[in-house]
């Protein structure tokens, strides 16, 4: 039996994996499950799966998580430092799948146990990329890609030396405003940005899709795993997201990784590696298929692309401060606070202000100065949303 936990079960990715681990529940015992505010969804899971305990993110949520658990023999926990706790508990695969940066500690404490960590939490490697690949080696913990675009081009690399690699490039559907004439972009509403073309996902990485964010990140989650040099690294908008990454080799070959939109095949992959299993996902029929587009990924339409280079030339904490200005910005605009646009502009001068005051590049990036920068940030991020949505409402 293999000793699963999954963090973030509740959320897109979470429900994902439960469901391929539920499909073959023999194989598995469910260590910890953890969530949100969603206490009928984590209790219902935690249930069923015969978790050893279940973990709600918000203290102000465990009597609730307790009564749903009563009789249940499933422990019931809340707050931060519990979650950080669960991924103590020895585990042979864990899964990271909360959003936001709150997924990089209970990360970290499951690669010092030396426990295979399949990360979906994208904003692990962008915030401590360094860091966290450094703790993997020096615990002997692997970690396994789930952002489908790097699933594929970890599996384009099976069997191939890193040295041969001369470029990787990163599929983008566009997002939802992928068509919207450039002079309307400002205009975008909340609906209008979470209306996805192809894939279901999560609100929060729904809307970063169509600020280009979601591969803003992703191009330095490519930087930061595979340790390749940005310039090796390019995004391409391709509508149909059935090509999820491209690997180049220096003979010229281009490997494809193609297949449907559907998460639960980098998550099934990272689930079973080194093997591969039957896994509930749709075939693809080519001759219905028929045409694959690709188009430039335009910087000017999406600037986060601009400031994901920028992050990749800095390094060092510079990557903690995109994320987080990153995240208050997107709290600003779901709140209705800001605008589409000025999202990204937000971004540029959290960047801009913190790396003229405290030199993102050159400092040492430990756990204690990443959360630092990051608490900065957002204080910085914040403040700088206020003035921006100050100046465009006089
Ligand atoms: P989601 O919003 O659907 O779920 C997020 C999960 O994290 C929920 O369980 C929620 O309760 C939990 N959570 C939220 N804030 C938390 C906090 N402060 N502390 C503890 N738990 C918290 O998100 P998702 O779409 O499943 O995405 C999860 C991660 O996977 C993100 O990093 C995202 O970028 C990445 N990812 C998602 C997809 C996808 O298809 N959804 C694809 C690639 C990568
Ligand atoms: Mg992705």
């Amino acid at each position: 039996m293999k000793r699963v936990s999954v963090f973030g079960a509740t959320g897109s990715i979470g429900q994902n994996t439960l469901d391929l681990i539920a499909r073959d529940r023999d194989a598995y015992d469910v260590v910890a499950l953890t969530g949100g505010g969603n206490i009928d969804q984590l209790s219902k899971d935690a249930k069923a799966l015969q978790a050893e305990v279940a973990v709600t993110a918000y203290p102000e949520k465990l009597d609730e998580l307790r009564n749903a658990l009563a009789g249940s023999g499933v422990e019931a926990a809340a707050g931060p430092e519990a979650i950080a706790e669960a991924a103590d508990r020895p585990a042979d695969w864990i899964m990271s799948a909360i959003v936001g940066a709150a997924g990089l500690v209970p990360g970290l404490r499951a690669l010092r146990h030396g426990t295979t960590l399949a990360l979906a939490n994208k904003e692990s490697l962008v915030t401590a990329g360094p860091h966290l690949m450094a703790e993997a080696k020096r615990h002997g913990a692997r970690i396994l890609p789930v952002d489908s675009e790097h699933s594929a081009v970890f599996q384009g690399l099976v069997g191939e030396n890193i040295e041969d690699v001369e470029r990787i490039v990163i599929t983008a559907s566009g997002g939802a405003l992928r068509d919207w004439p450039l002079e309307q972009l400002g205009a975008a509403t909340l609906a209008d940005a979470c209306a996805h073309p192809n894939w279901d996902m999560g609100q929060r990485i729904t809307i970063d899709s169509a600020s280009m964010f979601n591969k803003a990140l992703e191009l330095i989650e490519t930087r930061e795993f595979f340790d390749v040099a940005p310039e090796q690294i390019e995004a391409v908008v391709h509508p149909q997201s059935l090509i999820h990454a491209l690997v180049g080799f220096r003979d010229g070959a281009l490997m494809a990784h193609i297949g449907p939109p559907d998460m639960r095949h980098a998550i099934g992959y990272a689930l079973h590696w080194p093997d591969r299993k039957h896994l509930p996902v749709a075939r693809l029929d080519l001759a219905q298929i028929a045409t694959l587009e690709f188009r430039p990924a335009c910087e000017k339409r999406w600037p986060a692309l601009r400031l994901a280079r920028e992050v990749m030339h800095l390094r060092g904490l510079a990557g903690a401060c995109f994320n987080a200005a990153k995240e208050s910005a997107l709290d600003a605009f779901i709140a209705g606070q800001i605008g589409f646009l000025t999202m990204t502009e937000v971004v540029e001068r959290t960047l801009e202000q913190t790396q003229a005051r405290e030199g993102l590049d050159s400092a040492t990036v430990s756990l204690d100065n990443i959360l630092a920068v990051d608490h900065l940030s957002r204080i910085r991020a914040v403040e700088i949303a206020a003035q921006l949505a100050g100046a465009h409402t006089d």
